[in-house]
C-alpha cells in the first residue's frame, strides 16, 4: 500500500485526497487536495455545499508523529456558499475550525495534558508552553460545550487556594456523581452569583435538594435567593477542621505559658491531640496519657472535642440536638476562649448543623478532589493567571469529553 492511501485511509478522507508526501528533515509533510468534484461541508453547519467561491492560500496543521517525524498537513482550504450560512470557510476532517493542529493529536495533548504539566507535556509532543495552552482551553470549551449535564441532586461548595492563599477560587462539585460542575474566580457572593444564574439556570436549580459547605462561607443568601428549597448542610469535614483549630490554639497558648523544662513533654504533641484516639499507637497513647494528667486546659480541650465527635453518630434528631445542645453548655463553661468562639459559630448555624442527622453528606469527596487541584497546580508550580488555572481544574476534574475524531 502507498504511504498516501495509507495516510488517507487514517485520517478519514472522503472529499479529499492525500496527492503527495514530502519528507524534509524536521517534518513529514502531507500535501491533500480536494477529490475530484466531490462536496464539500459548511465549516460552521457541516451542511453540504454545491457551489465553492475560492481557493486560499496554503494552511498548515500539526499531526501527530509517524516513527519520529512529526507529520504536517498542507491544504489548500475553500470557502464555500453554504445555504444556511453564507460564505464560509469549508470544514476540515481533520481538525476543529480555526484550530493549528489536528483533532487527533490536540486530543493526544489533552489526554497527556490531565496527567502531566503543560510544561511536560510540551515536551513530549516537541510543542511550546502556549501552544498546549491553547490545546488545553480549546479542548475545555468544546467539553463545556458539549458535556451531559444531568439533573443536579446534591452539591458541595468549596474554596482552593491560589497563589499560597492570596487569591481563592470557588469549586462546586456534585457529590453524587462526584464530578466538579463549576469554578469560579474569587469566593465572593458576586463571584459565585453566576454558578445559579448561568451554570444552572432557574429551571436546573429547582431539583437541587442538599448543599454542603463552611460555615464561614458566603454564599448562604446566594442559596436562599435561588434555590429556596433547598437544605444547607455544614459540612463535616469543616467543623472538624474548626473544632481541631480549636484545640491547636489552647496549645499553641498553652506552649506559649509554660517554661522551657515544663514544654518537654508537650514537644510535636499536636497530632497526638487531633487524631482520633483509636488510630493512635500505643506509645502515642502513653504519651498522651502523661499529657492529660499534666495539664488542665489541653486536657478540657482534648475531652471537649472527643465528646463532640459523639455528635455525627446519632441517628434521630432529637438525640443529635440534645447532645449539641448539652456539649455547648459545658463547652462555654470550659473558660477556653477558642471553644466559646467555635459554640458562637454553632449557634448561628444550627440548622445547617442538625440536618447532618437527615442528610449525612459530607464534603469528604470534595475535599479528594481539592487535593487533585492542589496536586495540579504544585506540579505547574503555580498558574499565573486564575484563567489557566481554571482551564486545567475543570480539564482534569470535570470529565469533559474530548471533540470527536472523524
Ligand atoms: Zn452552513
Amino acid at each position: 500500500m502507498l504511504v498516501e492511501t495509507f495516510l488517507r485511509k487514517q485520517l478519514g478522507l472522503k472529499a479529499h485526497t492525500v496527492t503527495r508526501v514530502e519528507e524534509t528533515d524536521r517534518f513529514m509533510i502531507v500535501h491533500i487536495d480536494r477529490l475530484g468534484r466531490r462536496l464539500l461541508r459548511c465549516g460552521v453547519c457541516r451542511q453540504r455545499c454545491r457551489r465553492v467561491h475560492n481557493v486560499g492560500k496554503p494552511r498548515e496543521w500539526r499531526d501527530l508523529s509517524m516513527r519520529k517525524l512529526p507529520i504536517k498537513l498542507r491544504y489548500r482550504p475553500r470557502r464555500v456558499l453554504c445555504p444556511r450560512c453564507g460564505l464560509r470557510v469549508e470544514d476540515f476532517p481533520w481538525a476543529e475550525p480555526w484550530a493549528r493542529v489536528t483533532t487527533a493529536l490536540s486530543n493526544a495533548v489533552a489526554r497527556l495534558a490531565r496527567e502531566l504539566s503543560w510544561q511536560g507535556t510540551a515536551r513530549q509532543y516537541g510543542l511550546n508552553w502556549k501552544s498546549v495552552a491553547t490545546i488545553v482551553k480549546r479542548t475545555v470549551a468544546y467539553g463545556l460545550a458539549h458535556r451531559v449535564r444531568p439533573p443536579v441532586h446534591v452539591i458541595g461548595i468549596d474554596e482552593v487556594s491560589r497563589r499560597k492563599g492570596q487569591v481563592y477560587l470557588t469549586v462546586v462539585y456534585d457529590l453524587e456523581r462526584r464530578v466538579l460542575l463549576w469554578v469560579g474566580d474569587d469566593r465572593t457572593e458576586e463571584a459565585v452569583k453566576p454558578f445559579f444564574t448561568k451554570e444552572m439556570g432557574a429551571r436546573r436549580c429547582r431539583t437541587l435538594r442538599v448543599i454542603c459547605m463552611d460555615m464561614w462561607a458566603a454564599y448562604a443568601n446566594l442559596v436562599k435567593e435561588y434555590a429556596p428549597q433547598v437544605q444547607i448542610l455544614f459540612d463535616r469535614f469543616h467543623i472538624v477542621k474548626h473544632l481541631n483549630d480549636a484545640v491547636e490554639e489552647v496549645r499553641r497558648s498553652e506552649m506559649r505559658r509554660l517554661s522551657q523544662k515544663e514544654k518537654v513533654p508537650f514537644k510535636r504533641s499536636r497530632w497526638l491531640l487531633l487524631k482520633n484516639p483509636w488510630n493512635l499507637s500505643d506509645d502515642q497513647k502513653e504519651r498522651l496519657s502523661t499529657l492529660v494528667q499534666w495539664n488542665m486546659p489541653i486536657v478540657r480541650a482534648y475531652y471537649l472535642k472527643e465528646a463532640f465527635q459523639l455528635f455525627w453518630f446519632y441517628r434521630q434528631p432529637k438525640r443529635a440536638s440534645d447532645h449539641l445542645e448539652k456539649w455547648m453548655r459545658s463547652a462555654m463553661r470550659s473558660r477556653l476562649e477558642p471553644f466559646k468562639k467555635f459554640v458562637r459559630m454553632l449557634r448561628g448555624h444550627l440548622d445547617g448543623i442538625l440536618s447532618w442527622t437527615k442528610s449525612r453528606v459530607s464534603n469528604g469527596a470534595v475535599e479528594g478532589m481539592n487535593n487533585k487541584i492542589k496536586s495540579i497546580s504544585h506540579r505547574s508550580f503555580g498558574f499565573r493567571t486564575a484563567e489557566n488555572f481554571i482551564a486545567a481544574i475543570y480539564h482534569c476534574c470535570a470529565r469533559l469529553p474530548l471533540p470527536v475524531e472523524r
